[in-house]
């Protein structure tokens, strides 16, 4: 169920930080403070995640943006992180907010126990009206596990508390039909389709990391998990407020009418794929149907390594990918049951069982709006 009074907020780095000066945008810092002590006593739940760590870190590094490699950024991020909560706990202090900090990495998302904890965690900190201030532990993680921007980690917060909103402020209005730098750029106000905009989201600013290509992903994400996601400029006078009360142009994301439940949401949009495995004609039929599960008989080939309870995606014999599922089996306990369909399992693993890979119960299935994480920005054509 979506939390009605409930917003997550992204703060873009180059928002918070002065680029030439790599300093605290203190103003910019106080405005959004302001706003989010005015959402909350008017009974709203905020969450913000903040970016800005591995810009305000640099100059302790002795880093630039154009020079810092990964290393340089993660010892960054390290140094910057205390100076943006405390910013943030100096500016809140003067309007009797508490904050609080939560690094995530991008298991906490996908693995299930530490999905609930952190959940549970930041139920409990709203509870007491504290704002919990989220960024990626970007100090502990390397490119393959990375979430990579705060754009899609934000939509993975607010599908994680069923927020009902995702503001996503950044230097522009929102979101054009074209690269705004182009003759004739036109503002887009409402999107309920996120897939008919990804070509014309070429470009990223210099500082932090996303473009408008992850924007529009975490506005898919979280459209399709019924959070509706706005996309509006940070430089105004209540940057969120105004948004959220429809007082000035910026581009919505509209929800989708039937969200999936959580549980569902969580499986699709796990970034992690432990492998990949192609089915029968006539089990993606079933697989649409939400027929049955996916037996041993239907499989034709199976890539990747995966334990019990990995989530792999399903792809029928075309290249389409159809579903997604948890499964039951090891890579390799997969590779014996189907290579030998006609001996009883228990001759092959050592024990009875129904040699199902996936349970119905465990599967989703991927609906054409879905916009695949991996998508290249290169590539336009590619969706
Ligand atoms: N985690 C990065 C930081 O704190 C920001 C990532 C992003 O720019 O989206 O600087």
């Amino acid at each position: 169920m979506i939390k009605e009074n409930r917003i997550v907020i992204k703060i873009g780095s180059s928002l918070l930080t002065d680029e030439e000066r790599l300093k605290p945008r203190w103003a910019f810092m106080q405005r959004i403070v302001e706003d989010i002590a005015l959402l909350q006593s008017r009974g709203h739940e905020v969450i913000l995640c903040s970016s800005g760590s591995v810009a305000l870190g640099m100059k302790v590094v002795g880093v630039t943006p154009s020079t810092a490699g990964l290393r340089d950024k993660q010892a960054a991020a390290a140094c910057g992180m205390p100076l943006l909560l405390n910013a943030y706990k100096q500016i809140g202090h003067e309007h009797d907010l508490s904050i609080a900090q939560i690094l995530v990495t991008l298991d906490d998302f996908e693995d299930h126990s530490r999905f609930l904890n952190t959940k549970n965690t930041l139920n409990r900190l709203l509870a007491s009206k504290i704002i919990p201030i989220i960024n990626e532990n970007d100090t502990v993680t390397t490119e393959e596990i990375r979430v990579g921007d705060n754009d899609r980690l934000a939509a993975k917060v607010a599908q994680m508390v069923q927020a009902k909103h995702l503001v996503i402020l950044t230097g522009v209005d929102g979101l054009y039909d074209k690269n705004p730098s182009e003759p004739g750029a036109k503002l887009v106000e409402t999107v309920h389709d996120a897939n008919d905009y990804i070509s014309a989201t070429a470009g990223v600013s210099t500082l932090g990391s996303g473009g408008m290509l992850t924007k529009v992903q975490a506005a898919n994400m979280a459209q399709n998990a019924g959070t509706t996601t706005i996309i509006a400029n940070g430089e105004a006078d209540d940057p969120v407020s105004s948004v959220i009360d429809g007082k000035r142009v910026c581009t919505t994301f509209v929800a989708h009418d039937n969200p999936s439940d959580s549980w569902e949401a969580w499986l699709i949009n796990r970034l992690v794929v432990a492998g990949t495995i192609v089915v029968s004609d006539e089990a993606v039929q079933a697989i649409k149907e939400r027929a049955r599960g996916i037996d041993r008989g239907d499989v034709i080939s199976i890539t990747g390594e995966f334990v019990k309870g990995d989530v792999i995606h399903i792809y029928d014999k075309d290249g389409n990918e159809v579903a997604r599922g948890m499964t039951d089996f090891t890579s390799p306990e997969s590779e014996i049951l189907v290579r030998n369909i006609d001996v009883p399992t228990k001759q092959l693993l050592g024990y009875h069982t129904r040699g199902v890979l996936v349970e119905v119960d465990n599967l989703v299935t991927i609906d054409s709006r879905h916009i695949p994480w991996d998508h290249d920005p290169e590539a336009p054509n590619q969706i």
